[in-house]
């Protein structure tokens, strides 16, 4: 560990804000070092100096005594050398017995870049496996699906966050950053923000206009607006035709959806979704951002392509000072989905399946072409496929708790059950990590170093800040150790790492070959695409890709036709209740690090189900009760909270904890591979 009082910048260990911090690590005491964590006020994202409570307590990841620092073998700690002897001669041993899909990789949309390509690589060059994929598959796969489909790529906000302190008007629909990344509030302070959300979140609260849809109808609503657009003459014609293609095609797909109709269906008043358009179309300066409450569905690619086709309408993308854009969530959510670790992906953003692409990486990974695996199973169904004939007989884990973030998460642990190997690599012991056969402990955040990608496209720094304690190794090690067990060399070095990734990704869309870990540092990161210009040239980065033109064939952007459906599950007689999940502010995604610190278990003890008073007097249900809450998967329990910001015919529940996603339904979208957690159907009982 450094000396006394030494401070590093790096970035907290959660969300896709990745709000610069400093860690001070201080003296010595009985307790162990001292950690003082404190807001970089040089990283835009939070330059005001914000960070929220996760990230304020963030130190206590460090120094939390129920850290995992000796390798496990059916629950027994053994030397590092056993656990990766034993975890290689089972994955050749049943390589050799079933093919090398038996084997399948399960990655995380936590993990740095350097990680997300050396998992990428480990299982397709070390296993051969098609096998792979990561929970950030459940994150924002739905509305990358649809951003690829309009503009050629995919870059969650193709503009820097503090693009938004200048806007008049910013639609948000479905993301309630107010509490899931606070500090994103504030670049919120100008504009007049319209939420979008079946409750009325921390976030709409402080919306100039809120619309409360009927959860699974955003689409329609979307629809409904566009129609609106088109029939008040609000739509920027010029833009349309300079551009985009398209519209004439979306413009006749719209004519079904009459504003009254889209009343009937979503909820939303006619004059409502007239005063959102108006308003938007009014300004100079509008924003579109989806999150995931319109993402996370069955329709989810499709709900998205209803928001771009609207903003595109209004002539938003591409221009300074307007556009699209998607909050991503998890901390790496856009680097870990650009650099292989995705069923169909390789890195730089290249598709699996392109000839050129599977060229370009076998020259760099030094195997034949034919030796790359295509495409494999998306997240779901890679688990729902566990232990089943054809199906993976083995599991490697990394930075991912699947029994309590995957939906249907009953019969997901049942799978994994299933497995004759399940390895995991975690700091805690998660709720998945406790069914591994094998547990290997790793390094986490302020213990290494690596790079994350923003939800902006910045590629930033997080530089180790303190040593990681006595037997832990980095999942760079561990995947190193396995592949050399296997016959393969791979580097541990993180900025080693980094140099090969970026020759991976030169020439893709997600170019990072001109970003070195100086240029991070001194620059306070770099935007994605930044090709690499030689030595006598240097590229700036690219905060504003699609100013000039779109990443499609003839730079136009795309108008896709797209209608509204029903949810795949709607309420019924025995469960006539809509359920939506989501977050609350103290806690992160499965809860497996935040449930681990004492001032955020003390915000937000335990699970709760919120519901409308009015649904809460008709089940005789109090404030404080237990309440039952079933669907056709599974069976939860939690207590009730009483509240009118929720709709009369929905409860919500927050993820972080089990039971949620006991309940959720595991119908999947069609393009993303998104499964459906923002809406099922469930039966809501007090406790007896
Ligand atoms: S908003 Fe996100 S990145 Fe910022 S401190 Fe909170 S959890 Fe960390």
């Amino acid at each position: 560990m450094p000396g006394s009082d030494v401070t590093t910048k790096t970035h907290c260990p959660y969300c896709a804000l990745q709000c610069g911090m400093e860690i001070t690590a201080g003296k010595v005491t009985e307790t162990g070092r001292e950690l003082t964590i404190s807001p970089r006020t040089d990283i835009p994202a939070n330059a005001s100096g914000a960070l929220c409570q996760k990230g304020w307590t963030a130190g206590e990841l460090l120094t939390n005594g129920e850290r995992l620092t000796t390798p496990l073998l059916h629950g027994e700690p053994v030397e590092w050398d056993v656990a990766l002897d034993y975890v290689a001669y089972r994955l050749s041993a049943i390589r050799a017995e079933h093919g090398p899909d038996a084997v399948a990789v399960f990655g995380g949309g936590g993990l740095t870049n350097e990680k997300a390509y050396t998992l990428g690589k480990f299982a397709r060059v070390a296993l051969g496996t098609s096998q792979i994929d990561y929970n950030g598959r459940f994150c924002m796969s739905s509305a990358a699906a649809a951003s690829t489909r309009a503009f050629g790529m995919d870059r969650g906000m193709p503009f820097p966050i503090t693009d938004l302190d200048d806007a008049d008007v910013v639609m948000l629909a479905g993301g309630n950053v107010a509490e899931t990344m606070p500090p994103f509030v504030r670049h919120l302070s100008g504009p007049r923000v319209i939420v979008i959300d079946p409750r009325r979140t921390q976030t709409a609260k402080l919306a100039w206009l809120h619309l409360q849809p009927t959860p699974g109808t955003d689409l329609a609503l979307a629809l409904g607006m566009l129609h609106l657009a088109i029939a008040d003459e609000l739509v920027d014609e010029e833009y349309v035709a300079a551009r985009t293609t398209g519209f004439d095609e979306v413009r006749t797909s719209l004519a079904s959806w009459w504003p009254e109709r889209v009343e009937r269906i979503t909820g939303v008043p006619v004059h409502q979704m007239r005063q959102a358009v108006r308003a938007m179309a009014a300004v100079d300066k509008a924003y579109i951002l989806t999150g995931r409450g319109a993402e996370q569905h069955a329709k989810g690619t499709d709900t998205v392509t209803a928001f771009i086709n609207l903003a595109l309408a209004l002539g938003l993308p591409g221009t300074h000072g307007s556009g699209y854009g998607c909050v991503t969530g998890q901390g790496n959510g856009q680097g870990g989905r650009e650099h292989g670790q995705k069923a169909d992906q390789l890195p730089g953003y290249r598709k699996i399946d392109d000839p050129a692409a599977r060229e370009h990486m076998a020259r760099i990974w030094g195997i034949p072409a034919e030796e790359i695996p295509g495409p494999g199973r998306s997240a779901y169904e890679l688990l729902d496929a566990l232990g089943t004939p054809g199906g993976p007989r083995a599991m490697l884990l990394f930075g991912s708790n699947p029994v309590i973030s995957a939906p249907a998460a009953e019969h997901v642990a049942e799978r994994i059950g299933a497995l004759d190997l399940l390895v995991a690599c975690d700091f805690v012991m998660s709720e998945t990590a406790a069914l591994a056969d094998v547990v290997f402990p790793v390094t986490q955040w302020a213990e290494e170093t690596g790079t994350m990608t923003n939800l902006e496209g910045r590629v930033l720094l997080r530089r180790r800040a303190v040593t990681p304690p006595e037997g832990v190794r980095s999942d760079l090690d561990v995947i190193a150790g396995l592949a050399e067990r296997l016959g393969h060399h791979f580097e541990t070095e993180p900025a080693e790492v980094f140099d090969e990734l970026r020759r991976a990704s030169q020439g893709g869309l997600a170019d990072y070959s001109g970003i070195t870990y100086d240029r991070i540092a001194n620059e306070t990161g770099v935007f994605w695409p930044c090709p690499d210009e030689g030595p006598s040239s240097r590229h700036p980065g690219t905060p504003r890709p699609f100013l000039d033109s779109f990443a499609t064939p003839d730079g136009r952007a795309r108008f896709v036709p797209v209608q509204h459906r029903p949810p795949a599950e709607e309420v019924d007689e025995d469960y006539p209740v809509y359920l939506s999940t989501g977050r609350v502010l103290a806690h992160y995604q499965s809860g497996a690090q935040t449930r681990r610190i004492a001032p955020l278990v003390q915000a937000a003890p335990e699970p709760f189900v919120e519901l409308h008073p009015d649904l809460a007097e008709q089940l005789d249900i109090a404030a404080g009760d237990i309440v039952r809450v079933s669907s056709r998967r599974g069976e939860a329990k939690a207590v009730a909270r009483i509240s009118d910001a929720i709709r009369r015919d929905t409860v919500f529940m927050p993820f972080h904890w089990e039971g949620a996603n006991r309940l959720t339904n595991p119908a999947l979208d069609p393009t993303s591979r998104m499964p459906e957690f923002k809406v099922c159907a469930v039966r809501v009982e007090r406790d007896s």
